[in-house]
């Protein structure tokens, strides 16, 4: 198979020297990239700012924004049979990127306004990956990610079926030893039509692998092509 990763957080500049952005480390997706390959298939990172070694044999795209990722997925779903989005992608940006440092004090247009000691960022909504690209979806099977700190199982059930995905890798990431920043993750494969699996608590690469053989069952057992 053809499989296109995701992988680490997305940054939204509002000046040369800020952004906006989360905790992801890319840790799963490079894991899911490293076993895709182990497994045989040929295998496409697109990754964010992350301080990760390419795994060997993995074509890496670096991108920095949300947009920037959805055009560099946009560019490699052609090719590919499987799309795991396991990137944080930011859902918010700044309304406008300052090409100046922004000062303390900020009267003028733009997103960035600030007086007496307190300041707004008007923000606006970065797309949505997996939605604007599902019209191009065809026979590939899409699989996403959910990081909640509420019921994982019921707002990622939510996001399976409200993105039309064929499956979703809910995880607690209120948990200390799963979700960002650490190196296990303990997480539930959802899927339209089967029951939830729970998976214990696991390496992330250890949960890599197991994804990358749930996908060769969905897509029929094959291990290569
Ligand atoms: O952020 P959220 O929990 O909605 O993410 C669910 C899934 O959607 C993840 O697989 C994530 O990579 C993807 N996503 C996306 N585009 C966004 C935000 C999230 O494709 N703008």
């Amino acid at each position: 198979m053809k499989i296109l990763v995701t992988a680490g957080p997305t940054r939204e500049f509002l000046d040369p020297v800020r952004f906006l952005s989360n905790r992801s480390t890319g840790k799963m997706g490079y894991a899911i990239a490293e076993a895709a390959v182990a497994r045989g298939h040929e295998t496409v990172l697109v990754s964010g700012p992350v301080s990760l070694a390419p795994p060997a044999g993995v074509r890496v795209r670096r991108i920095v924004s949300a947009q920037d990722m959805l055009e560099a997925v946009r560019d490699e779903l052609d090719a590919a049979d499987v799309l795991v989005m396991a990137a944080a992608v930011a859902d918010w940006r700044p309304a406008a990127v300052s090409g100046e440092k922004l000062k303390k004090r900020s009267n003028g247009g733009g997103a960035f306004q600030a007086a007496d000691g307190r300041a707004t960022l008007a923000l606006v909504a970065t797309p949505d990956i997996l939605a604007t690209l599902r019209p191009l979806k065809g026979r590939r099977t899409f699989v996403g990610f959910a990081a909640e700190t509420g019921d994982p199982q019921e707002e990622a059930g939510r996001k399976l079926r409200q993105k039309g995905l064929d499956l979703i890798v809910a995880n607690d990431v209120s948990r200390p030893d799963a979700g960002f920043e650490v190196d296990t993750n303990a997480v539930v494969f959802l899927a339209p039509d089967a029951a939830p699996e729970a998976l214990p608590l696991l390496s992330k690469r250890e949960v890599a692998r197991r994804l990358v053989e749930r996908i060769e069952q969905m897509r029929g057992g094959a291990q290569n092509g």
